[in-house]
């Protein structure tokens, strides 16, 4: 474990005390300073724009995906039924800053991998009789990005707009009751990194949702209710756009649909209570603070707190330092 010095100084200054220290295996003997320091939020570099995809099968098209330009955070395998991605749902982008309507919910890794990985429908059909995000699909994920984090209803469980409620960062996330990051809206700065021709997104039906332009470059053409259409060789894809449904409308392939949740796909198992809407506050900073330790700064009405987190383990230890100043350590356990 290595913190940077300028990252210690901000623990001690914000009161990050021995235990949170001795939880995360910080260890003061390692700090050096480094004068090299990258900055906490790495962005990749754009990668190389592959060549216009000539593939005419769904499958073809999904294997030379977004998902690759995200190698090392995301991984691929696929059998004749699905593409799966396993990914810790964590981006790569500044988060969190900018919500105004918090829960108070943190992003901690999850675990998407193995037999809770996610599943894409590799050979998507044309459904019958699609399903609206507008009157269905309030739980779960509906889509799943390039970075492997999940896409969820722009409504919320609510059924308000999530995004102009506030709940939202700039890159419009949030972080769920089980503290599981995930987007509300298209994550359209990923076509930058992707590529114009790669989508951004994968509907869990198993048909991609590119960004505000056709994959050939060309402007989009005109979108159905669910925000698609089919191309010139008959496939169906989705398009991101800045207002609503702002991604997949809804189901256009066959998907099956329990409790208002598309199934299979991944669980998330909440390692604390959930906990309520904090009025008045706004998200002004995260950090990451390398070795899964994390650092939320929020304030009201200019008054800074914060919440420190890192995760050891299966052990998850907190630190609360609120408005007054006081502070809480919390400690949670994942089992199994
Ligand atoms: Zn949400
Ligand atoms: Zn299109």
């Amino acid at each position: 474990m290595k913190i940077s010095r300028r990252d210690f100084l901000r623990l001690s200054a914000l009161g990050l005390g021995s235990a949170l220290i001795t939880a995360c295996g910080m260890d003061e003997a390692l700090l050096t300073p480094d004068p090299t320091a990258q900055p906490t939020h790495t962005h990749l570099p754009p990668t190389q724009v592959p060549p216009l995809a000539t593939a005419t099968s769904p499958s073809e098209v999904l294997h030379s995906m977004g998902f690759d330009a995200f190698e090392g955070k995301v991984n691929t395998y696929q059998d004749e039924q699905y593409l799966y991605v396993e990914s810790d749902g964590m981006p790569n982008h500044p988060l969190m800053i900018g919500i105004k309507s918090w829960q108070q919910q943190v992003p901690l890794p999850q675990f998407y991998t193995g037999n809770n990985a996610w599943r894409i429908l590799l050979n998507p059909v044309i459904a019958d009789n699609p399903v609206s995000v507008k009157t269905n699909l309030y739980r779960g994920a509906i889509a799943l990005a390039a970075n492997g984090v999940p896409i969820f209803n722009a409504l919320n469980n609510r059924g308000d707009d999530a995004y102009l409620a506030g709940e939202l960062d700039e890159y419009g996330g949030h972080s769920g009751r089980a503290d599981d990051y995930h987007y509300h809206v298209a994550p359209l700065h990923l076509q930058d990194i992707v590529g114009v021709n790669s989508p951004i997104a994968f509907a869990l039906d198993g048909f991609p949702i590119y960004g505000a332009t056709e994959p050939d470059g060309s402007p989009m053409m005109t979108l159905d209710e669910f925000n698609g259409h089919f191309d010139a060789n008959g496939l169906y894809h989705y398009h991101g756009t800045n207002t609503y449904p702002y991604i997949n409308g809804g189901m256009r392939g066959i998907v099956t649909v329990q409790n208002e949740q598309i199934e299979p796909q991944p669980r998330t198992q909440p390692i604390r209570p959930h906990l309520q809407p904090l009025k008045g506050a706004i998200i002004t900073d995260f950090q990451e603070l390398g070795n899964e330790s994390y650092s939320l700064e929020y304030q009201i009405d200019g008054k800074k707190a914060y919440v420190n987190y890192c995760v050891s383990g299966n052990t998850y230890t907190f630190e609360f330092l609120d408005l007054a100043g006081n502070r809480t350590i919390e400690t949670y356990n994942r089992k199994g």
